[in-house]
């Protein structure tokens, strides 16, 4: 999507989106090889495809995944309009026992695009949080051990080519399906006519291939 500047919108079809998990699957198998999956809201979709080509990839384990809710632009009942698309909202957590889930585990997050990256980074900070609370529950000769032996990596089926708002802690392993200009991208899950939806994907590669050509 290197030439495609002009396209402020870009659709993206479930089909896309499946071969770019497809594609990137047998490298985070071998990379990565995660134990549990945890999918930021929409990342659901992409995460339960992942999970079907990482069973391929691997020894045919079926990763659990788990889903936690967060908000950066959609309105949010109970939360001030200003405070929206400035700070990230909880709408749904992996409950009490989130740091006892995560310790000890390769956990990969599953988000469908890194815009901004305050969500990403938001989830990990959070995520980190609960595994250090969950530490204080065993013996301090053994935290450093148990700390070193969780780890997190991201998948983002789209990330954007654009300076980020924050930062990712350090020592995060991060994967993207595909790099994409700072367009906006149409998800199908948003619309409500998907032959409509298929077209204009159809349509956005035909401009942009005959945009490439008049580039030459
Ligand atoms: P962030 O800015 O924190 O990286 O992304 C926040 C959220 O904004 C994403 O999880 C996604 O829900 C939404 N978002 C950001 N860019 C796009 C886009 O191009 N298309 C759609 N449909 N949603 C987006």
């Amino acid at each position: 999507m290197s030439n495609e500047n002009q396209v402020k919108h870009w659709h993206v079809t479930y089909n896309n989106i499946h071969n770019l998990i497809r594609k990137n699957c047998p490298k985070i198998a071998v990379d990565f090889n995660p134990d549990l999956l945890v999918a930021i809201g929409i990342g659901f979709f992409p995460a339960r495809v992942m999970r079907t080509f990482l069973r391929e990839a691997t020894t045919k384990k079926t990763l659990q995944i788990q889903a936690i809710g967060l908000s950066l632009y959609e309105p949010v009942e109970g939360v001030a309009e200003e405070k929206i698309a400035e700070e990230v909202i909880r709408t749904q957590w992996l409950g009490a026992e989130a740091g006892k889930m995560l310790l000890g585990k390769r956990v990969l997050i599953v988000d469908e695009v890194d815009d901004t990256r305050k969500t990403l980074s938001y989830a990990l900070t959070e995520l980190k949080r609960d595994v250090e609370t969950e530490l204080l529950n065993h013996p301090e000769a053994d935290r450093d051990a148990l700390r070193a032996s969780t780890k997190f990596g991201i998948f983002v089926v789209h990330n954007k080519n654009k300076p980020k708002l924050a930062a990712l802690p350090e020592g995060t392993t991060y994967y993207s399906g595909e790099e994409v200009d700072d367009v906006w991208l149409d998800y199908p899950w948003e619309s409500t006519d998907i032959e409509e939806h298929d077209r204009l994907a159809a349509l956005d590669v035909e401009n942009a291939a005959s945009a490439t050509k008049k580039d030459v």
